[in-house]
């Protein structure tokens, strides 16, 4: 199952961008609710390697399963 990036608790920091084998972790346009920059997966092409989880600093920014309630996306 996709991965989802937490809009409002993501900050930022991109260590998951970097990181993920299929480059599908893009940046959204503003910022959240803590005032950060913010990323999102694109799900049709995320293939659930978890990568970004191991990367990621913030905890509880990013969710082992597709919830898009909890995730932005610029479109
Ligand atoms: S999900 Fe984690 S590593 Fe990726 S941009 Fe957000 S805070 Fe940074
Ligand atoms: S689970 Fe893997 S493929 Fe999906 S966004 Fe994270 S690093 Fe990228």
């Amino acid at each position: 199952m996709p991965h989802t990036i937490v809009t409002d608790i993501c900050e930022g920091i991109a260590d998951c961008v970097s990181a993920c084998p299929v480059a599908c972790i893009h940046p959204g346009p503003g910022k959240n609710v803590k005032g950060t920059d913010w990323f999102w997966i694109d799900f049709a092409t995320c293939i659930d390697c978890g990568i970004c989880v191991q990367v990621c600093p913030v905890t509880d920014a990013i969710v082992g399963e597709e919830r898009p309630e909890l995730q932005k996306t610029p479109k």
